[in-house]
């Protein structure tokens, strides 16, 4: 039985990746220090024979027991807000994290997939993204704690490819939304479900012309499967490239919701929020076959079943 290490197995993406990789009858361990995660994302797990978790912080030096086939890095906080109240912790996880799950990968000669982000193109000049555009990132802004983090993970992970010969992958993901997102995680989506169910103002930050390409959750851990089982090593794009304001993302939460108490309130803009956000998904195309299959419409109505149940 193949064994795959899951960092952040307790936040949305790494709960979600623990499932695919239980189903296609892998052994997972999955491990979190749950500073963001949630272990109601994977209490299911546990009766899993096939499943294990370690409560740590990989920041720190990491030790896995016996053999391991892949490493799956996924542990960071993940929203704006949450990392203007953890930037040290953030820079640790995407550089001295990173580092000890390269070490770790070589000593047990896995393969090992890096979770990197759009937001290395900062706020980009040029619009949709391909991979080869270097970005837009202020270093000393209060971003710059994940954007750099994530840059220098996919400049070690290159070196570790480049001078051990370390079978890597890095993904760059774009907006990502689904079930067991964090309700209060400040992000754009789950904030403005959340306040349409309450019948609150949804705050739409600045004048909501920013936008943003929102990728479902299932369409996402796809492409992660299959950029982990494929044999490109430079970093690839995974995302849908349906560009949309947040204006009128807005307003299609209001609609979905229904609430007549729901309205759109505006706040101030953050500091260097990206003025628009597409992938370019051609390598995704060419080289897996990959595609996001589920849309907006179809991904919303299945976000708003969950938060149904978790909104208070
Ligand atoms: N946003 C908003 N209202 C909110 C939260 C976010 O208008 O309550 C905007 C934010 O300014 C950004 C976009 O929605 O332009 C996406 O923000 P999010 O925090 O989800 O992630 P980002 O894509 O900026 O990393």
């Amino acid at each position: 039985m193949a064994r795959v290490l899951i960092t952040g197995a307790a936040g949305f993406l790494g709960s979600h990746l623990c499932d695919r990789f239980i189903k296609e009858g892998l052994h997972v361990i999955g491990m979190d220090n749950l500073i963001t995660g949630n272990m109601d994302n994977i209490a299911h797990l546990f009766p899993n024979k096939s499943f294990e978790f370690y409560h740590h912080d990989v920041s720190k030096f990491v030790h896995v027991p016996g053999e391991l086939d892949y490493i799956l890095h996924f542990a960071s906080p993940a929203s704006p807000i949450d990392y203007l109240k953890m930037p040290i912790q953030t820079l640790k996880v995407g550089s001295l994290g990173t580092h000890n799950l390269l070490g770790l990968a070589k000593a047990k000669k896995a393969r090992i997939l890096v979770a990197s982000t759009s937001e290395v193109y900062g706020d980009p000049l040029v619009n949709p993204q391909p991979e080869e555009y270097w970005g837009n990132v202020n270093p000393v802004g209060p971003r710059g704690v994940y954007d750099e983090a994530k840059r220098f993970q996919e400049a070690m992970t290159m070196a570790y490819h480049n001078f051990h010969g370390l079978e890597t992958r890095i993904i760059r993901i774009f907006n990502t939304y689904g079930p067991r997102m964090r309700v209060n995680d400040g992000r754009v989506l789950p904030a403005f479900f959340s306040q349409a169910i309450r019948g609150e103002g949804l705050t739409v930050f600045g004048d909501g012309s920013q936008t943003r390409s929102f990728c479902y959750v299932d369409d996402l851990v796809q492409g992660i499967y299959q950029l982990l089982l494929s044999d490109y090593h430079l970093p690839m794009n995974i995302g849908n490239p349906d560009e949309i304001s947040i204006i009128d993302f807005a307003k299609e939460v209001l609609d979905l919701v229904d609430n007549p108490k729901a309205h759109v309130i505006n706040k101030d803009l953050p500091v260097d929020d990206p003025k628009v956000r597409r992938p370019n998904i051609t390598k995704a195309k060419e080289i897996l076959g990959w595609s996001p299959k589920i849309d907006r419409a179809e991904g919303l109505r299945r976000t708003y079943e969950y938060f149904k149940q978790v909104v208070k």
